[in-house]
């Protein structure tokens, strides 16, 4: 038979077995609590990582768009960065606008501590990186994130020794790319060798992306801000002013840019305030050419277009050019004048003081030719009276005085002649005018023909050549043609040297003109004399040399002119002259 007290500590025995076993199992589950717990703490980690990565996505793009310029939100986003990675460097490098094969350094800088990375610093701004060199120009080249978890391992970093000097070790960037195009680079650097964080990597692709859209967002407000500024500048310099409004009387003026100040003394508000300003300053005469005008460009459907005085301010007249397009399709529904207003004054002031000089030589001509007139009529007479009696006296008592006398008579003789001629010349050339005929078609070869005519005299004398090619008709004063052929024949002749004088007359078209030239194989003439021999009474040589009153090119100069043409001459001294003139080959021509 067992004892009561064995059985009893049999019982106690299981007990303790019990208590062990419940131990073990107890342990085994703290031991698995603890690793829980651990496991627990690692997730709420790395979830406290993710949420600061997603937060750091949200201050970034909630800060990079309330930011005014692309450089402010590159700015804001490497600042952000680096507080949340620790990482003491943050830098920003951009695609060259000009060189699309070139990033270039911007003065976008993170710096937890200016003055120890300012080395590092300017090394970096003054190196561009070609495309696919070095971190940032591998990033622009792939287009994403790079990460170099100790830059002393990396053959590929092209800042190694000064980043090596100041304990650069790790480094990351990631591309801002707008439209699949990468704007920038943003790199960052950290004194420890960091191994890559392929969270941060996605994540700041992210934020490259959010950045891409800022950056394309900014620079087209920037853009669109610039032209502004040049439209603006455009229309405020413009020597003009430019406007908008309603058609009429009384329309309203939209817009009218700030040059109307200056041209008409009051300011673009008190302009737009008042719709009947505009037509109030138009000059009470003027008024109803405008308001005309204004009404047939409306059924013609056209442009406006008027010339018209309008009072400034101060009282005194500007002439107005106003040109302006009728906007029929305006937002507002009703037509819009599109306008702009030029000053003319100075030009109408010009054109009516040419007018005025205009009238003016026309009176002085008309009193010049009066004056001719006169002289050939009242000095000729008394003149022909002097020179006759001069040459009665000669005939009379030549040798019947001393020989002194007989010269002086000869003197006398000689000056009474020539101003005989001079008279006649000055005559016929106060007559061109006057007394020219109506341009007719006219055969030149007839007219060169009777020049010769008329100069047979002098063509035997001096045994001269005189060959004429074919010439045109032409529309002419078949008189004055004669003339003209006459004295450049003539001049042809007279200014001969020893040979025998060669001239030919020949013409050619030139456009819608025929150009005449008479040759001579005579003495030529110095180039600076080729203007002056037109004007009146210049001439290279002595009487004695040669005889003349200076008019003959002059005569010559004014008939072609007034045919329309122009005359010239070239020449080569020694060797001989060619005077050319031209005629134009249409009618109507006289001037
Ligand atoms: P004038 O023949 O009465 O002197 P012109 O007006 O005909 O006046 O000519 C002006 C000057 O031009 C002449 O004095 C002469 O010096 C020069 N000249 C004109 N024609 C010729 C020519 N064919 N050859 C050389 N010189 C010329």
């Amino acid at each position: 038979m067992t004892s009561p007290d064995l059985v009893l500590v049999g019982s106690y025995d299981y007990l303790l077995v019990g208590l062990s076993v419940l131990i073990a199992i107890l342990a085994s589950y703290a031991i698995r609590i603890r690793r829980g717990i651990s496991e627990l703490e690692v997730a709420k980690r790395e979830l406290q990582r993710k949420a600061t990565f997603v937060e750091l996505l949200q201050i970034v793009a909630v800060a990079a768009n309330e930011t005014t310029s692309a450089e402010a939100a590159l700015k804001f986003t490497i600042d952000r960065i680096c507080e949340h990675t620790g990482w003491p460097v943050g830098h920003v490098y951009s695609s060259s606008q000009e060189k699309k094969t070139e990033l270039i350094s911007s003065k976008i800088w993170h710096l937890e501590n200016a003055a120890q990375f300012e080395t590092f610093r300017q090394v970096t701004e003054r190196t561009p990186l070609a495309i696919g060199a070095g971190l940032p120009g591998r990033i622009a080249e792939s287009g994403k994130p790079a990460w170099i978890p100790d830059i002393n391992r990396d053959p590929n970093f092209l800042r190694r020794k000064v980043a090596l000097d100041l304990g650069v070790k790790g480094a990351f960037g990631f591309p801002v790319l707008a439209q699949a195009e990468v704007v920038a680079v943003l790199e960052f650097f950290s004194s420890n060798i960091q191994e890559p964080d392929q969270e941060l990597l996605t994540v700041m692709s992210n934020v490259g992306a959010q950045l891409g859209q800022v950056v394309e967002r900014r620079r087209a407000e920037e853009a669109l801000r610039e032209a502004e500024a040049r439209h603006r500048l455009l229309v405020e310099q413009l020597p003009a002013v430019l406007y908008v409004a309603e058609p009429g009387a009384e329309g309203e003026w939209l817009y009218v840019s700030p040059q109307i100040e200056s041209m008409l003394g009051f300011s673009p508000a008190e302009w737009v305030a008042d719709p009947r300003l505009w037509f109030r300053q138009v000059h009470p005469e003027d008024r109803g050419v405008v308001l005309a005008e204004e009404k047939a460009s409306q059924e013609r459907g056209e442009a406006f277009h008027c010339e018209y005085r309008m009072l400034a301010r101060d009282g005194s007249i500007v002439w107005i050019n106003d040109a302006a397009a009728l906007v029929t399709d305006a937002p507002s529904g009703c037509p819009l004048l599109h306008g702009v207003l030029f000053d003319i004054s100075e030009r109408k002031r010009a054109k009516q003081e040419l007018a005025r000089k205009v009238e003016e030589l026309g009176r002085s001509n008309a009193e010049v030719e009066q004056f001719a007139r006169m002289a050939s009529h009242d000095l000729q007479e008394p003149l022909r009276m002097v020179a006759s009696y001069i040459q009665l006296l000669a005939q009379r008592y030549k040798g019947k005085l001393d020989a002194e006398a007989d010269e002086f008579i000869g003197f006398a003789v000689d000056g009474a002649c020539r101003m005989q001629q001079l008279i006649q010349d000055l005559v016929s050339y106060s007559r061109l005018t006057t007394r020219g005929k109506a341009l007719n078609l006219t055969r030149a070869e007839v007219a060169c023909n009777s020049a010769i005519e008329n100069l047979q005299e002098s063509v035997e004398e001096s045994n001269a050549q005189v060959s004429v090619g074919t010439l045109p008709e032409v529309f002419a004063d078949a008189r004055q043609l004669t003339q003209l052929f006459q004295n450049l024949i003539g001049n042809a002749i007279k200014f001969r040297n020893e040979r025998r004088p060669e001239i030919c007359v020949a013409a050619r078209p030139n456009g819608n003109e025929w150009i005449f030239s008479v040759q001579d194989n005579g003495i030529g003439i110095e180039p600076q004399y080729f203007e002056r021999i037109f004007q009146m009474f210049q001439r290279l040589h002595t009487r004695q040399e040669y005889s003349g009153t200076g008019i003959g090119l002059a005569v010559c100069r004014k008939i072609v002119e007034r045919h329309g043409g122009r005359i010239w001459v070239e020449s080569q001294p020694g060797k001989g002259s060619t005077f050319l003139f031209t005629i134009p080959q249409t009618e109507g021509v006289e001037k």
